[in-house]
């Protein structure tokens, strides 16, 4: 008898305790700042076809949405290692430099493949410069085959792989769900217009995504205060520039490093991250080394600043919290 009552006695007790277990995570769960909105850096290279810094792109994550801002080189490789559904994606292009926009094709193909990782069924929505609508009709012509192929024998739907294309200007160009997507003009070039940055807002928080350009006011005029500034650099030496005329040109469509130090002097980010290492030299022995481009900022900039690496993700609540490749 009295065994009993201790049995009962002790599993009225554990069923205390789990219920008290069970409020105090609820209540963890609500007072834990909420971390929807994640920015990951899937390709910082440039038309160089490196195998640790694949072209640009960059993944914003904020609440349900899945935001791509261009698809170079292996977007699609990085988008499956992050375990993100290929058909959840929404592309924004920055410019039409190839480097930016030739992983387009394999994003859009094979998000429409039938495995689970793909397995896209609603149009492949994309926005960028003039030129946006027409690359992505032009594409389907390039492709018809495998997609006519693809239709007959896998039955696939028309509706997945038709895309919706636009081509912006400055403004709002994208407002659901809680997330705002800013286009910009930048300035990458007299022979590249538009080209553009954005900003995205979400819950009071903000990210500007850069884009190509050199230093420019539009740039820092969107992101005073950011949360988190993606900007892109380039580098030359000193020598190089004087005896090269190609190099001096490389470095004219872009930002220095002590310019874009300037530049975060006066707009304040929370964290600054450089992408996109462009270099005049190439990848040979004019080049500069990786870590040259942080000191050169240093001369003039000394606020929170990452050098940038492919599948590096930023956590943007109170602070942006830095998830480095090699600490998942
Ligand atoms: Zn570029
Ligand atoms: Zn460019």
């Amino acid at each position: 008898m009295e065994d009993t009552m201790r049995r009962e006695m002790k599993i009225a007790f554990a069923a205390l305790l789990a219920m008290g277990l069970a409020q105090s995570t609820e209540t963890l769960a609500q007072t834990k700042a909420p971390d929807d909105f994640r920015v990951t850096l899937l390709g910082t290279g440039t038309p160089i076809p490196r195998p640790n810094r694949f072209g640009p792109s960059t993944l914003v994550e904020a609440g349900s949405e899945k935001l791509v801002f261009d698809c170079g080189r292996g977007c699609t490789i990085r988008l499956f290692q992050k375990h993100i559904p290929l058909r959840d994606v929404k592309l924004f292009i920055t410019h039409h430099h190839s480097d930016h926009t030739n992983g387009i094709p394999d994003l859009w193909l094979s998000g429409w493949l039938p495995p689970a990782w793909a397995k896209r069924e609603t149009p492949f929505m994309v926005w960028g410069p003039k030129g946006t609508a027409s690359m992505m009709a032009n594409l389907r012509k390039a492709f018809e085959e495998d997609i006519q192929i693809r239709k007959a024998d896998e039955k696939l739907s028309e509706e997945g792989i038709s895309s919706k294309a636009t081509d912006i200007a400055p403004g709002v160009i994208y407002d659901a769900n809680g997330v705002k997507v800013t286009a910009f003009e930048v300035d990458h070039g007299d022979e590249i217009k538009p080209a553009f940055g954005y900003r995205i807002d979400y819950k009071g928080k903000s990210v500007v995504i850069s884009g190509d350009t050199r230093y420019n006011e539009n740039v820092l005029e969107a992101s005073r205060g950011v949360d988190l500034l993606i900007h892109e650099v380039s580098m030359a030496r000193p020598e190089l520039l004087e005896r090269s005329e190609a190099a001096r040109r490389i470095l004219a469509h872009h930002t220095t490093p002590e310019e874009a130090g300037k530049l975060f002097n006066e707009a304040k980010p929370k964290l600054a991250v450089f992408t996109h290492f462009s270099t005049a030299g190439g990848s040979g022995p004019d080049a500069p080394k990786e870590s040259d481009y942080v000191p050169a900022a240093r001369k003039v900039y000394s606020g929170p600043l990452e050098m940038g690496e492919d599948l590096m993700s930023f956590v943007i609540g109170e602070t942006v919290r830095v998830e480095r490749p090699n600490s998942q």
